[in-house]
């Protein structure tokens, strides 16, 4: 397959690239990792007139601590975010969910900010970020603006950023004393997208939960919080009965996708067995 004909810039820095973006309008693009864009191109989904290639805006990428929180750089590729020291240390939640995406080619090329700014909600990713709380920062001519992760998933394939703005790093607060994480996902073979993942941190507190955050993926156009599971753990035991008891309304409010992989009451199955591992493994019982 051939994608449509298109222009091309190669700019070398954030300023170039949001001129590049603001000049060639809505018909632009910004190319990242490509492992999207590229696929979608040559099926001819998608027929930008230019693309906008960051590969050479070295200032898109790498990690750095911001005091209470982490910048990640929109161009900082999986296989980097996966590996970093302070990702490990202060959003182990990012890296456990980076290292199940794709295999390990697609994790070179792939970037932390175009799985997010693509918003597929069988993503791993965008899910991770909402029970995070991240911020996500994007530039254009008009200046920097700063939305929320629960603000940033707008519906399928579809986020909050403008067609002249580009994201150009995620801000993840630090996770402190007493936070751990896991991010359960079941897919049908190993490397393959999530059918249903659930991405969740606890913190506990002398044999309590003092607070959890729960996040799914896949369970409707894009990710959702589970508040209900959040709420009912808070302030209860460090149990497996209390964990199994909370899953079951991890369900609540969500409009899951049926599809070859699954029906909707299956995903809703998954969604409650996989929060309840997700919240026994983060609470330290498995
Ligand atoms: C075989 C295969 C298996 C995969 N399996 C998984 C999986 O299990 N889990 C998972 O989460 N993902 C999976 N992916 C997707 C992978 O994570 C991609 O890397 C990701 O979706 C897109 O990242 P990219 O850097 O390649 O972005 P691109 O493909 O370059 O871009 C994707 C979209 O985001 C936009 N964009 C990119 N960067 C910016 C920016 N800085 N500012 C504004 N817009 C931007 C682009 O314009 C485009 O619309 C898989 C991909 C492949 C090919």
């Amino acid at each position: 397959m051939i994608p449509a004909e298109f222009g091309y810039v190669r700019p070398e820095s954030v300023e170039e690239a949001v001129t590049s973006l603001t000049e060639a309008g809505e018909d632009a693009k910004v190319l990242a990792g490509g492992q999207s864009l590229l696929p979608l191109m040559r099926l001819r989904l998608a027929y930008p007139e230019v693309l906008v290639d960051l590969d050479r805006v070295a200032e898109l990428r790498g990690v750095r601590d911001d005091g209470d929180a982490l910048f990640i750089g929109a161009m900082t590729t999986h296989d980097e975010v996966a590996k970093d020291s302070l990702v490990r240390a202060h959003a182990p939640l990012v890296a456990l969910a980076t290292a199940t995406v794709a295999d390990p080619a697609v994790r070179h090329r792939g970037t932390f900010g175009g799985s997010l700014a693509h918003a597929d909600p069988a993503g791993d990713l965008p899910a991770v970020t909402l029970a995070l709380d991240a911020v996500f920062v994007a530039r254009s001519d008009r200046g920097t603006r700063e939305i929320p992760a629960s603000e940033f998933f707008v519906d399928l394939l579809t986020s909050a950023l403008e067609p002249d703005e580009l994201l150009t790093g995620i801000r993840l607060p630090k996770l402190g004393e007493g936070w751990a994480c896991h991010y359960e996902k079941f897919h049908r073979t190993a490397q393959a997208w999530a059918i249903v993942g659930v991405a969740c941190a606890v913190r506990r507190s002398n044999g309590t939960v003092a607070e959890a955050r729960v996040a799914l993926t896949n369970m409707g156009s894009a990710p959702v919080r589970a508040h209900a599971v959040e709420t009912a753990v808070a302030g209860g035991p460090v149990s497996l009965d209390a964990f199994r008891s909370a899953a079951e309304a991890a369900a609540e409010g969500t409009d899951p996708p049926a599809d070859l992989h699954g029906s909707v009451e299956y995903r809703g199955h998954l969604a409650r067995v996989l929060t309840a591992r997700a919240l026994a493994s983060a609470g330290g019982l498995s």
